[in-house]
């Protein structure tokens, strides 16, 4: 096998689509191996008695993320999916109430917020030019350009200014530094999750997040976020990738410190001179790659990101309260996060709700509704017994629904799907479950997450939600892009 030759990607989440996309555009034969007989890994699709969910992600933040690798093909986000901004990004409710509706316009958001809490409207402008200078400083280091360790930060100028990131106080503590209202600092606390941590844990660098949502905008397919998948499966097949389902990874095969092939547990063989893997890298170390055991084991003493139970209901009625997005908060934060992070179930949850049907009227029979609600629960090395707590937590959550107008939902359920995070860690390989890979609660994290390069194999690069920069689709995207350049500059190298 010549230096540059096959390009073997392990894995058809977002991740490993994006990166075989970008090497076979720079004109390497890349083949794509994928264990489940369907492409997108958490991104997929799921229809029951008439009614279509999204299994995974139900958010898409900065989409011109997709338009560029899009755009390397020959093509473009427009031409491919009818993707609308949200006029309000959430709703968000409290049991007293209350709601604060997070409308993209401006002057709706402010009233919004001033209908609560007056002292916080200039507080919120003074926070999101807070978080965009974190923003401006570690998008390009961080998302936008691979990140090799410290180099990077070298490279991007970052250690001069670390005191600008606001690495050292807690998310929570900077967002109490600018808010008065508790139901403020839960609604700028939440953004935590969308990496799945704590806020009362990780550093307010991540306050970038809320930046991302608040001023860089919410959107949605229309038809769905499976619509990304679709796209980027087909798109794959356009620019020459060969797409194998069904293939389990059995083993990533090395001879002297380089790559050499893949095997999967149906006994095929592909020889590759680069295998990125889209797997996390604590399961490629641990099963896939020969001699990697012990540092599978360092991996597994590393905290988890949190993982979740997401309950799929079909409903014969329509909740007009609802938005597209809408979350019924806890009346305790601290309480929940202290719960989760002692790995226990929390008694009142917060629960997040997405429904389509709005946007998407096919998604359910007429005058029903597709909710997709999900709860914030540790991920696991094998602790919890799921069989019997889905069923109690599941009652936990339609009761607590109850408190925020949805009183006759138990009478109201056609059908019910729950994924919990055993069915997480089965499904896409996720150790523990957890959705978001590592967790960025200690101070350092996200600096330390495996890095994309492998140090000690030439040849293997990893992308997707384990790695950097990080989970959630648009990174998950940037790391298939910063995959395939480590592969296509090591051909560089060797020519
Ligand atoms: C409930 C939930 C809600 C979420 N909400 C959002 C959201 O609103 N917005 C957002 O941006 N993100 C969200 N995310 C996160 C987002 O879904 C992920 O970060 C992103 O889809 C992950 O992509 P990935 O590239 O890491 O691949 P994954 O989706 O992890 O896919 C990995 C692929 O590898 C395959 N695989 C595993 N083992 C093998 C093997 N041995 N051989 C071959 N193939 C294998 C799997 O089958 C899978 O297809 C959510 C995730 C979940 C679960």
């Amino acid at each position: 096998m010549g230096r540059s030759g096959r390009v073997v990607v392990v894995g058809a989440g977002v991740g490993g689509l994006a990166s075989a996309i970008r090497c076979a555009v720079a004109g390497r034969p890349t083949t794509l191996l994928e264990a489940r007989s369907q492409a997108g890994g958490k991104l997929s699709i799921l229809q029951d008695a008439g009614f279509t969910w999204d299994t995974g992600p139900s958010l898409l933040t900065m989409p011109w993320v997709l338009d560029e690798l899009l755009q390397a093909t020959g093509s473009s986000l427009a031409e491919e999916l009818d993707v609308v901004p949200l006029p309000s990004a959430c709703r968000y409710l409290w049991q007293d109430g209350t709601v604060f509706d997070a409308h993209a316009s401006l002057p709706a958001l402010l009233e919004s917020i001033r209908r609560f809490s007056p002292a916080d409207t200039h507080a919120f402008i003074q926070f999101l030019s807070y978080a965009g200078n974190i923003w401006d400083l570690t998008a390009d280091p961080f998302l936008y350009k691979p990140f090799d360790g410290l180099k990077s930060m070298n490279n991007g100028n970052i250690l001069k200014r670390t005191w600008q990131l606001d690495g050292i106080r807690t998310m929570d503590q900077a967002v109490r530094s600018y808010f008065t209202h508790p139901y403020m600092q839960q609604v700028m606390n939440r953004f935590a999750t969308y990496n799945g941590s704590s806020p009362y844990r990780t550093p307010a660098t991540f306050n970038t997040i809320a930046w991302a949502e608040f001023a860089l905008g919410a959107f949605y397919p229309r038809g769905g976020m499976h619509g990304i998948t679709e796209m980027l499966e087909r798109t794959a097949r356009r620019v020459g990738v060969e797409i194998i389902f069904d293939a389990p990874v059995r083993e990533i095969s090395h001879q002297n410190g380089a790559v050499r092939g893949v095997c999967t547990t149906t006994g095929a063989y592909y020889e590759a001179s680069d295998v990125i893997c889209n797997v996390d890298p604590q399961i490629a170390y641990e099963h896939f790659i020969p001699g990697a055991r012990a540092r599978a084991e360092r991996l597994k003493k590393r905290e988890l990101s949190m993982s979740g139970m997401a309950i799929l209901w079909g409903i014969n009625r329509a909740y007009d309260h609802l938005d597209h997005h809408t979350v019924c908060f806890s009346p305790d934060y601290r309480a929940e996060f202290a719960d989760i992070d002692a790995g226990r179930l929390h008694d009142m949850p917060t629960v997040y709700l997405n429904h389509t049907t709005h946007t998407d009227p096919a998604h359910a029979p007429v005058g029903g509704q597709n909710i997709f609600a999900l709860v914030n629960v540790p991920a696991q090395r094998g602790e919890m017994d799921w069989e019997s707590l889905a069923p109690m937590y599941i009652e936990r959550v339609i009761d607590r629904l109850a408190a925020f107008g949805m009183h006759d939902l138990r009478d109201r359920i056609v059908v019910q799907h729950v994924y919990t995070p055993n069915d997480f860690a089965r499904l896409y390989n996720a150790p523990g479950g957890a959705i978001y890979g590592l967790a960025s609660n200690a101070r350092m994290s996200a600096f330390l997450r495996p890095l994309q390069r492998d140090r000690q194999l030439s040849g293997l690069v990893f992308c997707g939600t384990g790695t950097h920069p990080g989970g959630g689709v648009p990174l998950a995207v940037l790391s298939g892009k910063h995959a395939a350049a480590y592969v296509l500059a090591k051909e560089n190298k060797n020519m």
